[in-house]
Order: C-alpha cells, then structure tokens, then sequence
C-alpha cells in the first residue's frame, strides 16, 4: 500500500531546542531516571510562580491530573459534575471513572466556552464541581461562574489542558478555579512528552494530591498505605523537558499570538468566517488557530479539509460534542434557553482547527490562508 503524503504543514509540532536537549542529558547523566530528581522540583516551583498557585503537583498525564482532582475533592456516586458539550472526552471520561455523573452545559457562541446562563440552569443540588474548559487556548470567564448562585460547597475545577499562560482579568488559568489540571502532551502549548500537571492555593488540597498521586503511602512509615490510591507520577526527564519548555512558554505564547495576528490580518475580508474569541478581560494564547464557517459559507466543513489536504496542509475538525458520543448521550444537557446544547453542536460540525505550530512563517501563512480562501469559493 502507497503511503499517503505527509502534510507538509503540520497542524501542530513541538519546538525541541538545544535547552531541552541540554536538561534532558544533564538528567540523564545524573541517574535521576524515575519520580525523585532535581528537575520534579524545579519544575513544579517554577510552575507554581508561574501560573501565581501555592501548589503545582506533576503527573503523568493531564488526564489523571483531572481524576486525581476530582477523586481527591472526593467526588463519587451520586454527585454532579456539569462540563461543557463541546470538550475533549477525557473531561467527561474522568467524571464517569470517579462514578459521578456528568452534566452537559452549552458554550457561548462568542467564547467558545462554558456559557454561564446554561451553568445556571444545570445546577441542582447534587452539583459538586463546576469544569469550565479553557478551549482552543481561550479563557473561560470563571470570574462569571463564580458569581452565580452556587450551592454551598461547590468548586471549581479548570480543565486549562490548552491554555497555559492565558489570563482573565490578569490572573493566569491555573488560578481562577479551586484547582486545574494541565497537560504537556505533546500537540500542547508545551510538552513533556506524556505529562500533566494540577496547581492549586489550597494547601489540604494539594497534600490530598500528592498522597493520592503516590499509591497513598503514609509520609511517616514506609510501605504503609493507608487508602486506596494511584502511581499517576511524573518521571525527571520528563520534568527537563518540561522546565525548558516552561522557560519559554511566554516566547511560544507571543509566536501564536503573531501567527493570529497574521492570520487575522489575511482571512479579515472573508465574510462569515468566525476565528478565535477575542475579549479584553480574557487573554488567550491561541493554542490552536480555529476557523469556524457561518452559515453564509455554503460548502461543507470535512470538504474544506480535504481540499486544503490536497494542497499539503494538515487540519483538525473541532472535538464532537459529548452529547453527541454514544456512551455519553444519555447524561442531562442544558442550553442558555433550551434542552440540548445547540451552540456546541453548530461549532463542532462547522469549526476546523488550521495550522498553529510555533515553527510556522509567516510564507506558511500565506499558504494556508490562501488554500482557505478557494477551499471557501
Ligand atoms: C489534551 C487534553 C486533555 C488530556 O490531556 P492528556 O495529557 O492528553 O491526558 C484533557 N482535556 C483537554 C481539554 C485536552 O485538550
């Protein structure tokens, strides 16, 4: 069989340099190999400064990092998580591993992000945690949600997977929640590999997740487990990695929001094309360049990625809501005035992710804005 052609544009590739190379091989030298090692706590100090948390745990992945919160916030059989529809599925995935049910919340249609007036109406007594997802890099306004009328005991837990160093009102996601989980996979706006992390200001909290983090051994007596627990740690050459990748973070942060700018700049004369939200009190950092076509753009989303694959350029489709996954559709969802959540359901089937990759020139740019545009007629 012919293998296909590789995209020569990729939608997302990580930026490896020689300070990664440098700190990976100083770990290696050392013989720091496992989840003890300079780097595990260098990493996670810097991250905690960084996002303006007390507390910044590394894990394996982001995925456990969002179990690890919810199991350690003690969610379980008959509680309540509300998320948004449209989300990647580990966010729903690690509600149903904890036994909780997951509640389906609406997007705005400007923000892409939880839509507060759909939180409102999915809120019930049994509502424990609220997960708002910082979705394509874009900030959800969790300043908003924290102004409903919650029940007592509710938190807030952000999934900011895809927005690290993006802010509201100044605060960096990472801060705004109760707790958040962060990935570094390796499509992410910075990379470990496989990698996660949770930062939180709570200091109960964060010790629940660091014994819970490591097969819950009692810190005064080893091998003496006192609880049901996990492996979900961080090795320290992951940890290299990430601390270079870290100490470039805000260099990667402005290259997106150049590259948006550029892309901006050369798609602003297509009528019926929405791009990324925009806001002046939530700041995102663009992990991916998003294309959403109006309904004035006849042609059909899945066409649009072929004809630009055809043209060497890669492309995502936006995540399918959750309420659209079969084992998932039969869980409660909530619009801002409605049943069901319309809003996630439009984005998804018309939204396309473009390439967003930091190693992008602006002649690349060009390429794909123009392979768009007559993709689009
Ligand atoms: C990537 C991602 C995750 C999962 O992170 P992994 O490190 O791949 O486990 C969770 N939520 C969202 C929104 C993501 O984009």
């Amino acid at each position: 069989m012919e293998h296909a052609r590789a995209p020569s544009i990729p939608v997302a590739a990580p930026t490896i340099g020689e300070r990664e190379i440098a700190y990976v091989t100083d770990a290696l030298r050392s013989g720091w190999v496992s989840s003890i090692g300079p780097y595990i706590d260098r990493f996670e100090g810097a991250f905690a400064e960084y996002v303006g948390a007390r507390h910044a745990i590394a894990v394996s992945n982001g995925t456990v990092a969002l179990h690890l919160a919810l199991h350690a916030m003690g969610v379980g059989p008959g509680d309540e998580v509300i998320l948004p529809d449209l989300t990647f599925a580990a966010t729903a995935h690690t509600v149903l591993q904890v036994g909780a049910t997951p509640v389906f919340a609406d997007v705005d249609p400007m923000t892409w992000c939880l839509d507060p007036r759909a939180v409102e109406r999915a809120l019930s007594p049994r509502t424990r945690v609220i997960v708002p997802v910082h979705l394509y890099g874009h900030p959800a306004d969790v300043t908003a949600l924290r102004a409903l009328p919650l029940p007592a005991g509710v938190r807030v837990l952000e999934d900011a997977a895809e927005a690290h160093g993006a802010t509201v009102d100044g605060v960096k996601t990472g801060a705004l929640g109760d707790i958040a989980a962060f990935s570094f996979y390796g499509n992410k706006l910075m990379t470990t590999g496989e990698g996660g992390m949770l930062t939180t200001s709570d200091d109960a909290l964060a010790q629940r997740c660091r014994f819970l983090k490591d097969h819950g051994m009692s810190p005064a007596r080893r091998y003496y487990h006192t609880e049901l627990a996990f492996n979900y740690r961080m090795t320290n050459l992951q940890a290299a990695l990430g601390l270079a990748q870290l100490e470039q973070l805000d260099g990667f942060i402005d290259k997106r929001r150049g590259l948006m700018r550029l892309y901006r700049e050369a798609l602003a004369g297509v009528p019926g094309l929405q791009l990324n939200p925009i806001d002046d009190r939530c700041h995102g950092v663009f992990w991916m360049v998003s294309a959403v076509l109006g309904d004035e753009l006849a042609v059909d989303r899945d066409e649009v990625a072929r004809i630009l694959r055809e043209d060497g350029i890669d492309s995502r489709p936006f995540f399918v809501p959750m309420s659209e996954l079969p084992h998932l559709k039969d869980f409660p969802r909530w619009g801002a005035s409605e049943r069901g959540c319309p809003v996630s359901g439009r984005l998804s089937h018309r939204g396309l992710n473009l390439p967003s990759g930091n190693g992008l020139s602006s002649r690349d740019v060009e390429r794909v804005t123009g392979a768009l545009q007559r993709a689009l007629g």
